[in-house]
């Protein structure tokens, strides 16, 4: 074991770490308590002999730094010391000490009591080698080493939170290898396990961006999160990862649609992760990687976005128009005009699901037009949503006189925005 000695009187450290030497161990020496915390700070230790009395910091004081300094990681300390009143004990047991020994201590003493604790450790050690074991367990599939489902399913929902937050896209791959019941039947089992173990080193080489989510999601199947990916990104690394499978050469004489190995894809993106669910994604993916089979296996297909509702933008601003749009990308449809007059046309031919309308507006403003769609009895049920950089309490007061459904501040908070116009399409 490597032994800190920290001592400042001469004689007795060198006696001390001579003992320690007798004992086969290997001393570190500190004079002082501020140089026992800058070796605690740099060098692993196993073990801590402290005297008690020293200049500058005490035993007990040094012993409250480095326990506060290692946290969880837990080193015997025994305090060695000339006062042997129970007081002083105490202290030392809660300043965070193990055990406690009156100077002079005798050779066979000290290495007795390192003994002891060295059993301690011992054990310490074979428990954390345990724990970490157990987490690898728990978090990991045994045969491809990648992540579990649970651990996925885990991580990407934290990760999902956080996009939120900070409002970056996510894209979600999901993989399945083609025609692999054929191949166990051709190859037999154990070679299918080899092919799936092949193919998580591939994903894990292709997938290795920090953040990058990768796990084995069942049989043949596997799923990856990218953070903060966008489309064309997600599109790249794809098509990359069939490739690079494609290009592993693994024979496969049963598959009908080539002469190796290969995965079929499926990708779903969130440009904004409010609004969406991390299962309805997995879901969108899902039923893209079933488009690939069916088209051929051996590709990569994006989720196509069927748009189920639509909302009609009027807004001369094209910075806030060009935020409405980045926001309710992928929740709807958007038809967008800046012009009033327009916008009624529009609302009658086209039956958007939800109108949003700036009040400031070149001609007809705003509540004008508000108040125009609702008096004509097509459109009038379609919900109104006003947005404005007026003050609130007045865009509130002006938008009730002519029944607009909902005012939303200018500048829009994105969140609010997809909240509100959820409520009106889902
Ligand atoms: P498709 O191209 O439509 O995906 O066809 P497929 O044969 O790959 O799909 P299917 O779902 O019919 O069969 C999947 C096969 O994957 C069945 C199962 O025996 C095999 N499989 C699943 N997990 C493992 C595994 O851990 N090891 C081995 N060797 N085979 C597995
Ligand atoms: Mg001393
Ligand atoms: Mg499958
Ligand atoms: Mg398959």
């Amino acid at each position: 074991m490597k032994i800190l000695l920290v001592e400042d009187s001469p004689t007795l450290r060198h006696a001390t770490c001579t003992y320690i030497r007798k004992a086969g161990h290997d001393p570190v020496v500190a004079k002082c308590g501020e140089e026992a915390l800058q070796i605690v700070d740099k060098n692993p230790i196993d073990l801590i002999i402290m005297d008690v009395e020293m200049p500058g910091l005490d035993g007990f004081e040094t012993t409250r730094l480095i326990r506060e300094w290692l946290g969880s990681h837990w080193v015997p300390i025994i305090f060695v010391t000339a006062h042997n009143q129970e007081e002083s004990l105490r202290e030392g047991i809660e300043a965070g000490g193990d055990d406690y020994l009156i100077k002079p201590v005798s050779s066979v003493i000290l290495s007795a009591k390192i003994r002891a604790m060295e059993r301690i450790v011992d054990m310490r050690n074979k428990l954390n080698q345990a724990n970490e074991e157990l987490t690898f367990l728990s978090e990991k599939d045994s045969l491809s080493g990648l992540y579990n489902r649970r651990t996925f399913d885990m991580k990407a929902e934290e990760h999902w939170k956080l996009a939120t937050r900070s409002q970056e896209p996510v894209s979600l791959l999901l993989l399945d290898i083609d025609h692999f019941k054929l191949y166990n039947d051709e190859y037999g089992h154990q070679s299918g396990d080899e092919c799936i173990r092949l193919i998580s080193t591939a994903l894990r080489r292709c997938l290795n961006r920090p953040g990058d989510i990768v796990a084995r999601y069942g049989g043949e199947e596997f799923i990856a999160l990218l953070p903060n990916t966008p489309e064309a990104g997600a599109l790249h690394v794809a098509e990359h990862v069939r490739k690079t499978i494609e290009a592993l050469h693994i024979k496969h004489r049963g598959s009908r649609e080539s002469d190796r190995v290969t995965v079929s894809v499926g990708l779903s993106l969130a440009n904004f992760t409010t609004g969406t669910s991390l299962s309805h994604q997995i879901s969108l993916a899902d039923k893209a990687l079933y488009k690939s089979k069916r088209r051929g296996r051996n590709q990569v297909t994006l989720s196509a976005y069927t748009p189920d509702a639509s909302v009609l933008v009027v807004d001369d601003d094209p910075t806030s128009l060009s935020v409405i749009e980045k926001t309710l990308e992928g929740h709807c449809a958007l038809i967008t005009t800046q012009n009033g007059e327009e916008c009624l046309r529009l609302a009658q031919e086209m039956r958007p699901d939800v109108i949003l309308i700036d009040v400031y507006l070149p001609g007809v403003n705003g509540y004008e037009l508000c108040r125009s769609l609702k008096d004509n009895a097509a459109i009038a049920e379609t919900p109104v949503i006003l947005i404005s950089v007026c003050e609130e309490e007045e865009l509130l007061r002006f938008g009730r006189q002519v029944e607009a459904n909902a005012c939303l501040q200018k500048p829009l908070d994105r969140h609010q925005l997809i909240a509100k116009i959820r409520q009106y399409i889902d």
